[in-house]
């Protein structure tokens, strides 16, 4: 090796987790610092220790809507871009993580589910609390009742989406353009209904990673960092999105709660060797033979919701099925 490649291969070395960090990542929380409900909890602690860890880095916190606009236009999304979104309208992110947003000045994303603000919740935000918010970050949509969209029929759907459109508009005076699915539930179906509404961006729960080549912009991934997952973020950060995968079976949440095969196919005819999660059961290493991969798992789930993924080294691809 002559010394002029010598010294570009250690450059390349020391610049290589910045360069092998591809695609842009979305977040989203739902409480902070409030330990009844550790499950959907970060502690402002944990909050600040990501945020130091994205300024270190050399990450830029972008507006959610900036992912979107490049998503839409098809543009790569800069490896270094990370949108934080935040759940439900819980008071904790008002009272106690507002302020860490506001102080780091990152913009962020409050998608509410509208009931509980206007029905007065306690837990929740009030209209009030939400204009001031607004001042820092936008507020967009996650359903009127937070209700089980692949449970209800397309007309509950549209009526539950109709009435928290009106409220938002009578109370926040605009016409929300971005959408979340509660619990991170839909199917065809569901997306077929979602559609008619003309969102400009569509959000799911599953763990992942924004490329603008082929992120669907009506099936975003947005990477949950509560309870124990929140120690994941700098695994989540190295995620890229695994492009041309096609889930084919189980395409239904399965009536005996037992998932028997699972079958993918991948539009990368030379992957060879990919890794299958199923939930509660980790990731398992399956063959794939030209593009397909066909895995007699048969394992029984005892969750309501499954989420099935496929990962290929850091290129990851994740499903929902809810009952
Ligand atoms: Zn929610």
């Amino acid at each position: 090796m002559s010394k002029v490649t010598k010294v570009l291969f250690l450059l390349f070395l020391l610049l290589s987790p910045y360069l092998l960090n591809a695609d842009g990542h979305i977040f989203v929380y739902h409480r902070f610092d409030d330990n009844r409900y550790p499950t959907t909890n970060i502690s402002t602690k944990e909050l600040r220790k990501e945020f130091n860890y994205l300024k270190t880095h050399h990450y830029k916190v972008v507006p959610l809507i900036e992912i979107v606009n490049k998503i839409n236009a098809k543009e790569e999304v800069p490896s270094n871009w990370v949108a934080f979104s935040i759940d439900d309208g819980f008071k904790s992110f008002y009272t106690n993580g507002l302020a860490v947003f506001k102080e780091y000045n990152y913009p962020f994303t409050l998608f509410i589910a509208v009931k509980y603000t206007d029905k007065k919740y306690k837990d929740y935000v009030s209209w009030k609390q939400l204009k001031t918010i607004a001042k820092y970050g936008s507020v967009e949509f996650h359903s009127y009742g937070h209700g089980h969209y692949g449970q209800m029929n397309n007309e509950k759907i549209k009526a539950d989406i109709d009435k928290g459109l009106a409220l938002m508009k009578k109370h926040l005076n605009y016409k929300p353009s971005l959408f979340v699915y509660p619990y991170g539930e839909y199917d065809n179906r569901v997306a077929k209904v979602l559609d008619s509404y003309n969102f400009q961006a569509v959000f799911n729960q599953n763990i992942g990673a924004m490329n603008g080549s082929c992120t669907d912009v009506n099936d975003i991934d947005r990477s949950a960092l509560v309870g124990s997952n929140a120690h994941d973020f700098k695994l989540y950060l190295r995620f890229q999105e695994l492009c041309g995968v096609h889930f084919k079976q189980p395409s239904v949440y399965p009536k005996n709660k037992t998932i028997k095969t699972v079958e993918v196919t991948l539009d990368d005819k030379n992957i060879t060797s990919a890794d299958i999660f199923i939930s509660n059961n980790g990731w398992t290493k399956v063959k794939v033979k030209n593009g397909k991969i066909l895995w007699h798992a048969n394992k029984h789930i005892k969750l309501d919701r499954i989420k099935i993924g496929v990962k290929v080294k850091s290129k990851i691809k994740l499903m929902v099925l809810s009952k």
